[in-house]
């Protein structure tokens, strides 16, 4: 399937509704992809070995979305198909006392991926444009700075190897009020209801006008945005699997060379 029309263009100005969450382009439904999705999670298992075994670049997956987008799910079943020890996942919370100290990208950049590694950022410096924004944690003269600053930033990761997709889950209002009201009914959905999603829902306009300027402003191309329709969760893991694959297939991975003359080396008997 071609993702191209899902990327953001560098320097455009983003209208979330012109997205349409619902849309399935290239599939009717989840058993129509149920192959494709199979060979694409197959491909991924194949270059993140070669990813690691070179052993000189990183893939860094950024995956934002407002509350039961799917950044769980998604990562449960796409990322899934990784080996886990070529993986690094953090989830970004409210940040520490520790952290607050700290300038807003201390704990990004210390969660970048080493070479050889895919790390997944389940939420990420974005929040520092999105919530600290519309819960006004800080003034606008504070944060629009850092719109620059993260694509410096950025461009810095790239310049040493990483390699950036930056992935926006695209749900619809009222698709999250379903999900939302299936946490609260569900006894194993109920740990994630959390009452303060409840608060950010009733901001949603906000947080959609802050998340159009974050693609906008930092659709590089250097670290390219997404924007994923995720009211289907087959397709929201059909498109996430696809960006991936043409990620990693877009970066030169080689098994690095065997051992000279490896042919000749005799196994001996065990001492
Ligand atoms: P969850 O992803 O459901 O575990 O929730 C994590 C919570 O942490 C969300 O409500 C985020 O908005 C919040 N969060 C993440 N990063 C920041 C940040 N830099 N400043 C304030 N809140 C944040
Ligand atoms: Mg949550």
């Amino acid at each position: 399937m071609n993702v191209k029309r899902f990327q953001v263009k560098p320097g455009s100005t983003v209208h979330l509704e012109a997205f349409d969450p619902d849309a399935t382009p290239g599939f009717k439904d989840k058993q129509d992809a149920a192959d494709d999705l199979a060979g694409n999670l197959a491909k991924l298992a194949a270059l993140q070995e070669k990813l690691y075994a070179q052993g000189t670049q990183a893939l860094l997956v950024v995956l934002q979305g407002m509350d039961t987008s799917g950044k769980d799910g998604a990562i449960e079943h796409v990322m899934g198909a990784f080996n886990p020890q070529g993986v690094q996942i953090t989830a970004f919370k409210v940040p520490t006392s520790e952290e607050l100290a700290h300038d807003y990208l201390w704990r990004i950049h210390k969660a970048a991926p080493p070479r050889g590694m895919v790390g997944i950022f389940n939420r990420s410096h974005y929040e520092d444009v999105l919530v600290v924004r519309v819960a006004k944690l800080a003034p606008k003269k504070v944060w629009s700075k850092r719109f620059e600053h993260i694509n410096e930033f950025e461009k810095m990761l790239s310049d040493s190897g990483v390699r950036i997709v930056k992935l926006f889950l695209h749900i619809s209002a009222e698709e999250q009020a379903r999900r939302l009201t299936e946490r609260r009914e569900t006894p194993e959905k109920q740990w994630k209801f959390n009452p303060g999603d409840l608060k950010a829902r009733a901001q949603w306009s906000l947080y959609q006008r802050a998340y159009e300027d974050a693609l906008g402003r930092c659709a590089t191309p250097w670290a390219p945005w997404f924007v994923v329709p995720s009211n289907r969760k087959w397709y929201r893991n059909m498109v996430v699997s696809q960006v991936l694959v043409d990620a990693l297939e877009g970066m030169d991975l080689e098994f690095p060379p065997a051992v000279e003359n490896i042919s000749t080396f005799e196994i001996p008997p065990a001492g």
